[in-house]
This record gives C-alpha cells, structure tokens and sequence, in this order.
C-alpha cells in the first residue's frame, strides 16, 4: 500500500498570471516532469486528482464574500487584487482545487490512508487573509485545512509549519485566533511582506515566528527552523501536521536569499516525518508554496516526496 499520496489537478494549471509573472504555470508543470524521470519513485504514489473545496469549507477561515467575490470576478473573465496577485478566468477553478487537495489529503490522513500526502498545487496559499489575496495568493489552503481538521476530523491539536522563505502571514493571521492550532514561520527578515518578528507571537502565544538573515550558512537554517519546531510542541502533540512546503529558501531562488540545497529539503522532511510518527500516527500534509526556479522546484519536490516516502 503506498505511503503516500500525490494530490494534483489540472485546473491548477488555468490560473492564468501570465509568463511574465514569477508563479506562472510553468513551475506545477516542472514537478511531474520531475516525477516522471524517476520511475520508482512515481510508481511508490498513489495519485489522486483532488476535489475542488467548498464555499462552505473556504468559509472555516475566509469572509464568505470575499471567497463570493473570487468566485465573480473569475466568471467575468478576472482582475487584479494588486500589483502582484492576479485573480484569471481559471483561478476559482484553479485555487477551489488547491484548497481542495489539502482537505482531501486530510480525509486520506484520518481516514484509510495514506497518512502523509504531498499537494502539488497553485496558486499558493500561505499570505492570503481572511478577506483578500496577496502575494500570488487567492485562498488559505493549509489554513482552510487546518480549521477543517477541527471541524471535520475532530483533530483537537494542529500544528503548521513554514519553511518558505516568505513570511506566512495569512496563515498566520488566519489560524492565530485559535490556540489549538499552532503555527512556526521560518522565513527571511527583512523581506516581503514586512510581517513576522520573533516577537509577534499571535494573541495566544501560539505563533513562533523565525526571521532569518539572507546568506547565512545552510545548517542555521535547518537547525533554527526544527528548534522552533520543538518549541512549539513542547507539552502540545499534534494530531497532524501541515507543511507549507515552499521551495523559494532554496539556493538561488529569484525571490529569496537563503541558502538551503536538496540535502536541506530531504533532511528537514525526515525529521517532520519521525516526529509525526511519534506524535499523530504519521499523519503530515504537505503543500507547495513558493519556489519560482521551476526546474529546482520540480528537483526540490522529487526530493521531498521521496523522504516523505521514506525511501
Ligand atoms: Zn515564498
């Protein structure tokens, strides 16, 4: 029976930002690619196309009219929320499907399995809020699903970890009003969005933010990013984790400076997967974020599932 489950759909490729635009449809198409040259790995999956999340689900972290709002704009044919975030004819399709693929990985994870899936989606999630997108982002996915592991599953303790290298401020703002559900940012400082300080803690104690300066040796990363991971579960066991797997604190990526190579990715993944093991059953999804060099991306994403395999 397979470990894991690869969650994708091809609506994620109709949100429509142009090629100009640094998350463009390019970077999802670099992952099977990827997959695809690794035969044992792609055949140790079980893929599944995702469903597309509900008005109703969306509403567990999101103002109902704004979710609304998404909805028309992509059916008069789209618009721009700012200056980077680009609502297309495609995109409600498009980020219902990637929401939806982290709720579907969390009935897999509290149902008959697998316990740990891997959702290769777009638009990103992490920086959307309550009532707007931003930074690339339309909806919460990881948000969403956390709130919809309470409400669906019954999961008393969640806990979100970050490791792109932007500040996951709308997870941040979307989750931090509850304090069974803990969230760990890591992420360069300063950088966009501006947000994040080690001493912004949410109004629970329940944030453990990260900021990191650029260029710093890759094993600061690493061990900066799993203290606070186990800072954060320090007398509270999760009964899942969810990864916002950006893949832009990569070496080299166009919009970050941090220094993290292939090894990094592999070495952080394990160490999610031995404490999920310990703590929920192995319960662990993880969904993709940033990373805008698509050919590293689609590497980085190999990398990381095979860990997640434990292969
Ligand atoms: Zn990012």
């Amino acid at each position: 029976m397979p470990s894991l489950a690869y969650l994708s759909h091809s609506d994620c490729g109709r949100h429509d930002t142009g090629w100009s635009h640094p998350e463009h449809v390019g970077r999802l198409r670099a992952i099977p690619r990827a997959l695809r040259e690794d035969a044992e790995l792609f055949h140790l999956l079980e893929h599944r196309e995702s469903r597309h999340a509900d008005p109703a689900e969306l509403a567990l972290a999101h103002d109902p009219r704004y979710v609304a709002m998404i909805r028309e704009l992509a059916e008069v044919g789209g618009a721009r929320l700012d200056a980077d975030t680009v609502v297309s004819e495609g995109s409600w399709a498009a980020a219902t499907a990637g929401a939806g693929a982290v709720l579907d990985a969390l009935d897999l994870a509290f149902g008959d399995g697998p316990r740990r899936s891997f959702c290769a989606v777009r638009p990103p999630g992490h920086h959307a809020l309550r009532d707007s997108g931003m930074g690339f982002c339309l909806l919460g996915n990881v948000a969403v699903g956390a709130h919809y592991a309470r409400a669906r599953h019954g999961a008393e303790r969640v806990l979100i970890v970050d490791w792109d290298v932007h500040h996951g401020n709308g997870t941040q703002a979307l989750v931090q009003d509850t304090p069974a559900i803990h969230f760990v940012s890591m992420h360069q400082w300063p950088w966009y969005p501006g947000t994040g300080a080690a001493q912004d803690r949410g109004p629970h104690q329940s944030v453990w933010n990260v900021p990191m300066a650029a260029g710093l040796p890759r094993e600061t990363y690493v061990s900066a990013f799993l203290s606070a991971v186990d800072s954060a579960t320090v007398g509270f066991t999760p009964d899942v984790v969810l990864l916002s797997a950006g893949f832009d604190s990569l070496a080299g990526d166009p919009l970050g400076g941090f220094t993290l190579e292939m090894d990094d990715v592999e070495r952080l993944t394990m160490e999610l997967v031995s404490r999920a093991e310990q703590w929920c059953d192995g319960r662990l999804v993880s969904s993709l974020e940033g990373g805008y060099a698509p050919e590293r991306l689609g590497e980085a994403c190999v990398r990381h599932m095979r860990a997640l395999v434990g292969r």
